[in-house]
């Protein structure tokens, strides 16, 4: 057994270095961000806010906390900068007359949060504990706790998962119709899918393409009457039955298709300028199941604007906003979270 004599002089010189650092970090942050309290003799820092994502409701909202002084600790995910990183021209976030590579977008999003002392952790979240406040977000090892939280993780486009599509995303291969249909005027679109929202892909794109071809798995649509009645009236669509993709042809942009027929086992070829894959999309909510109420396709529902099912746990963008799904509407959600949350601190009295 150790005499206690000999532990005590380590052990009060450890508490005595944690006591002097605290002090003088809580001094050099003058309190304004985040909170030093002493667990067991160790130091916790607890934030006002936390953000989980790094897309353009992420950031957004990283960029009102940290001009609002909330200094903000941002967990950007793997794929910091969100979908806008996978894909090449965007003509529609506004103050971009010429357009601009969506990399680039997002790298300036994110130097214009940095530039008002956001932090970053560049990694993902495993799980979160919302059960009280503070609230517990892990990444790894690591423990972050927050007054606040606002969940910004977006949503994935679901794609068939070939390798040759992946290499073509952005050019010419595509999982957003209002985002890319533009770049295809008086060109041949291929578009996968069988349910409203490919046949909702495919109207929107007659707006640009001389010809539009469904390329269906099965030989009936899972779509509603209604949009297939509007889909097989009009007449630059056309449909291509029990059909599966096995290749997008193409080195530098979408040349074509290889395909097989599920009935007759025969491969064929087809041109085509564009490759519109309308197959869904998925969340990325798993970490947050049994922490905060989400729908059954795993979108967070929001109630009192911005709040989720747990008070201080704000949602921004594509993870719970199905509908709209644009850079421009997820960037506008991250300002309402981070309005929302400010309010919240103060209601809270959390200065
Ligand atoms: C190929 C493509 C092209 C597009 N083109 C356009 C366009 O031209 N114009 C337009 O307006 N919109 C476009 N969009 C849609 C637009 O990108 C999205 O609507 C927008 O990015 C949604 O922003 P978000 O911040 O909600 O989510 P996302 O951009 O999806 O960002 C989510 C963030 O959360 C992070 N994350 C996920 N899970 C975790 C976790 N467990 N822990 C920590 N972080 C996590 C991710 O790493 C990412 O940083 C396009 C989308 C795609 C896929």
């Amino acid at each position: 057994m150790k005499n206690s004599s000999h532990i005590f002089p380590g052990y009060f010189l450890r508490y005595f270095i944690i006591v002097i650092f605290s002090l003088s970090y809580s001094y050099i942050s003058s309190g304004k961000g985040y909170y030093l309290l002493f667990v067991e003799g160790l130091v916790v820092l607890i934030r006002k806010v936390i953000i989980i994502g790094s897309g353009p409701a992420g950031l957004t909202s990283a960029l009102y906390t940290a001009r609002g002084n909330l200094k903000p600790l941002v967990i950007s995910g793997f794929q910091w900068g969100g979908q806008l990183m996978l894909t090449s021209e965007v003509e529609n976030y506004p103050g971009f007359p010429e357009g601009i590579m969506g990399p680039d977008l997002m790298s300036l999003m994110r130097k214009q949060v940095e530039r008002f002392g956001a932090e970053f952790v560049d990694d993902n979240v495993t799980k979160v504990d919302f059960s009280r406040v503070p609230f517990k977000i892990t990444v790894g090892d690591d423990v972050h706790e927050a007054h606040c939280v606002i969940l910004a993780t977006g949503a994935n486009a679901m794609w068939l998962g070939l390798e040759s599509e992946q290499k073509l995303i952005g050019k010419g291969a595509s999982s957003c119709a209002t985002c890319d249909g533009a770049f295809f005027r008086n060109r041949e679109i291929v578009v996968i899918g069988g349910g409203d929202s490919a046949l909702e892909e495919a109207l929107f794109l007659t707006k640009f393409a001389s010809k539009v071809t469904v390329i269906h798995r099965r030989h009936e649509l899972r779509a509603s009457k209604i949009m297939q009645e509007r889909a097989f009236k009009h007449e630059k669509i056309s449909f291509l039955w029990d059909s599966e993709v096995l290749e997008v042809l193409g080195k530098d942009k979408v040349e074509g298709v290889r395909m097989r027929n599920l009935k007759t086992n025969e491969e064929s070829e087809m041109k085509t300028d564009g490759f519109f894959v309308a197959i869904g999309h998925k969340p990325n909510s798993e970490f947050l199941k049994g922490h905060i109420d989400l729908d059954e396709r795993g979108y967070i529902i929001r109630k009192n604007w911005t709040q989720t099912s747990v008070e201080g746990v704000f949602s921004a963008g594509d993870i719970h906003d199905y509908r709209y799904r644009q850079a421009v509407t997820a960037a506008a959600h991250g300002c309402e979270a981070a309005i929302d949350a400010e309010k919240y601190l103060e209601a809270k009295g959390v200065e």
